[in-house]
């Protein structure tokens, strides 16, 4: 027998119009340059539709790439909705990408129309001749004053709103399945792979964001993506908000933690998302802001370490909300946390468990899987694999259909972990980054862990080194904190009561900041470089 229920199309016009009738008052606060810039959803609404209007006249495909190189502003928010209400497809582009690469996702995406932040125009000097698919360039002032490269014919994003009526009626998308959203991973080698999004898969991941046990997003809060717009959709805070009502303040330029943190005291924030350097830098300075207003600050990108959550908990009076997730899963797969049959644990096991990196969120599936393809029991310590399921992980990449699935359809995370009986996920490790050491492993994870819950330390990562006794041994790079007098040798000592003995690395190299990736992770192929060019020179 088959239902009798409606089948509607899920998509992102319905979180326009929702929000367009109820949340009008609803505030999207940008933090510029002169000040912070404060719209009312109802006024925003009519930009977007200027915005779709202006879309329509340039004659671009019914499904054209629409590329944003832009930081955390409102004009951002307003290609977000505009874009794919009109059917075209967001193209979040990294502004952290190589020339090289950005030249390739533009031009592999097939971009037709590019807004770009006047700050970051400059990113585009070396390849602006190279992109023979753009055709309509959108300048968006952002008061930086940016020297524009000669070539691309820009149209000011302000003059062309002002010309353009807005487009009335209702947006309608028929096909859930159409794409929304494209982002590129960054991929530490060879060519970036574009996820596409559709209407169907964001709707349900900004719904799985409003759960109580997810995220909780409720009209009541104020919620501020740190996490860039253009990675992997500020982990889909901005439809998840707007669906749900909820201001959103968006911090621009602004990345200093002491910034950041001066924005969040002023407007209230209740819910922050940020990768977990961001929390990592902005420790230091938690005793001079007053964050009461924090519901919840959530992490993800790599793994929090617990000394910082429970600084935070210590400081600021709320722990860190550890969360994992990819680009293929839009981001959220699983929420960390401490569940309700454990509420009234110690508060050491409330601390252990915060570390997890948590439970699947409802629709998010996970299994672990061993090297031979045999699926491993959720016991807590088997190892294996993460492969994930459901309706916002993705099913293939843009034109490279199969890579990174498997034959039955889950998508092979590449980091290997353990869940136990109740779901909690732990990440061991990436499986490319963990350590062999005499038949061993070592989670370079854990390690990095171990050696950041020294309060002297700002940052450590750890990779392994060929050793021909034990195949791999691991090597620690270090940022010192501040001005601290800290060696390898308290580094060490430090480590002793927290690791077995054969975990210590074979060195602890200083270095005054850390390689990091086009997401803000530390980079490990840097780290490898480095590596290998100091044995050449020893
Ligand atoms: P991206 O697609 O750039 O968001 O990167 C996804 C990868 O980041 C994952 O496959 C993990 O290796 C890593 N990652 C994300 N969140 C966490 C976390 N909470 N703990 C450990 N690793 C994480």
């Amino acid at each position: 027998m088959i239902g009798r229920m409606q089948d509607r199309p899920l998509s992102l016009a319905h979180i326009f119009h929702r929000a367009e009738q109820m949340f009008g008052d609803t505030r999207i606060i940008t933090a510029e340059r002169d000040g912070d810039r404060i719209t009312a959803v109802r006024d925003w609404a009519v930009r977007v539709r200027r915005l779709a209007a202006a879309l329509d006249a340039f004659g671009v495909a019914p499904d054209a790439r629409v590329g944003t190189l832009a930081m955390n502003t409102q004009a951002h928010l307003e290609a977000y909705y505009a874009a794919p209400l009109t059917g075209r497809v967001l193209h979040t582009i990294n502004m952290r990408l190589t020339a090289e690469h950005l030249a390739f996702v533009i031009t592999h995406a097939a971009d037709e129309v590019l807004i770009v932040d006047r700050s970051l125009v400059p990113l585009l000097a070396e390849i602006a001749d190279r992109l023979p698919t753009v055709r309509h360039w959108i300048l968006v002032e952002d008061g930086s004053g940016a020297d524009i490269p000669a070539g691309p014919a820009f149209v000011d994003y302000e003059e062309l709103l002002a010309s353009t009526p807005p487009r009335d009626g209702l947006f309608e998308i028929q096909d859930e399945n159409r794409a929304s959203g494209l982002c590129y991973t960054s991929g530490t080698t060879g060519d970036p792979k574009g996820v596409v999004y559709t209407h169907r898969s964001t709707m349900l991941h900004s719904l799985g964001q409003l759960g109580v046990d997810s995220l909780g997003i409720r009209e009541a809060d104020v919620v501020m993506p740190i996490v860039p717009m253009f990675h992997v959709n500020a982990w889909g805070l901005p439809y998840a908000a707007l669906l749900a009502g909820a201001d959103l303040v968006l911090p621009a330029r602004s990345t200093q933690p002491v910034e950041l943190l001066a924005l969040m005291q002023r407007h209230r924030v209740t819910m922050a998302a940020a990768a977990t350097t961001v929390w990592n830098f902005a420790a230091p300075h938690l005793d001079d802001f007053d964050l009461s207003s924090l519901r919840m600050v959530m992490s993800g990108g790599s793994a929090t370490p617990s000394s910082l959550s429970e600084l935070w908990r210590e400081r600021a009076g709320i722990p860190i909300t550890h969360s994992w997730g990819m680009t293929e899963i839009s981001p959220v797969a699983v929420i960390g946390g401490v569940s309700a049959a454990e509420a009234g644990a110690s508060e050491e096991r409330k601390v252990e468990l915060r570390a997890l990196q948590g439970r699947p969120v409802p629709l998010v599936q996970l299994r672990l899987v061993d090297d031979d393809g045999l699926e491993l029991p959720w016991d807590g310590s088997s190892v294996g694999e993460v492969q994930v399921a459901g309706p916002w992980v993705a099913s293939g990449y843009y034109q490279r259909e199969s890579e990174g699935m498997t034959a039955d359809g889950w998508l092979r995370s590449g980091d290997l972990g353990t869940i136990d009986g109740v779901g909690y996920l732990r990440i061991v490790d990436r499986v490319k980054d963990i350590i062999k050491s005499g038949g061993e492993w070592i989670s370079s994870v854990d390690l990095e862990n171990a050696i950041m819950s020294h309060p002297d330390v700002e940052e450590a990562a750890v990779i392994g080194r060929a050793d021909p006794k034990w195949a791999e041994r691991p090597v620690a790079y270090v940022v010192r904190r501040g001005e601290a007098a800290l060696t390898p040798d308290m580094v060490r000592e430090h480590l002793r009561t927290l690791v077995a003995k054969w975990w210590l690395p074979e060195d602890i190299i200083f270095l005054p900041e850390l390689p990091k990736t086009g997401s803000g992770k530390f980079s490990k192929t840097a780290l490898r470089r480095l590596l290998e060019g100091s044995d050449a020179t020893p």
